[in-house]
């Protein structure tokens, strides 16, 4: 029998740096892979389908939603994300590690229909730290700016239900220790142990 891959779940306010951390680690590990999820949004330059996400419309996003095929999916800056639960089991099944990134409304939706998943939060190294990021970002009015400092400021919240916390001060630092939580986690007893009943007479 194959062990199961372990889902870890990864939310953070925009900004945080969670793509990048999740990359960096995903690259080196073969036995760890990044969850592709739906979305009703427009690719940007260099993103593909398939890879970054499946990009679709909102008319098959609503019939993937009625037809079940989502464990999860949320509204988010006006369009949908949505993790299908082949984007799971596949990985999973062959015993594949996976990174899901979501955020904090899908990870709520996830804690009761993923059991045995890993929640992980990734903040910024402080809220001033984030707003910068956030004003920073694009020529935007005050408007959408106060939005998105709103929605973090909700989003970082939501810290206090997840399992692990990572402030990402750099991309080096952070990626360690997203590294370091899955490497434990991998040598959690109940995960371990039934993996070696062929080896040891456990009772
Ligand atoms: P972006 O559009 O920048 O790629 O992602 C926007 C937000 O949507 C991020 O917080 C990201 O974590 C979240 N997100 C990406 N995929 C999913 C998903 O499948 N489900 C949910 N609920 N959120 C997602």
């Amino acid at each position: 029998m194959t062990r199961r891959g372990i889902p870890f779940v990864v939310s953070g306010p925009s900004g945080a740096g969670k793509t990048s951390i999740e990359r960096q680690v995903v690259a080196a590990d073969p036995a760890l892979a990044l969850s592709v999820s739906h979305t009703t949004r427009a690719a940007r330059p260099g993103e593909r389908n398939g890879e970054d996400y499946w990009f679709v419309d909102e008319a098959e996003f609503r019939r993937l939603i009625e037809a079940k095929c989502f464990l999860e999916w949320a509204e988010y800056q006006a369009s949908l994300y949505g993790t299908s639960r082949e984007a799971v089991e596949g990985p999973t099944g062959r015993g594949i590690d996976l990174i899901l990134e979501v955020e904090v409304q899908g990870a709520r939706q996830l804690r009761e229909r993923l059991p045995g998943a890993v929640f992980v939060f990734v903040l910024p190294p402080s809220a001033a730290v984030l707003e910068q990021r956030l004003r920073g970002r694009a020529s935007e009015g005050e408007d959408a700016i106060a939005k998105r400092l709103a929605r973090a400021e909700q989003e970082v919240r939501e810290v206090l239900r997840y399992d692990y916390v990572i402030v990402n001060e750099d991309l080096e630092g952070a990626a360690e220790d997203l590294r370091r939580v899955i490497g434990a986690v991998r040598l959690e007893r109940p995960r371990v142990v039934p993996e070696l009943r062929d080896r040891f007479d456990f009772p």
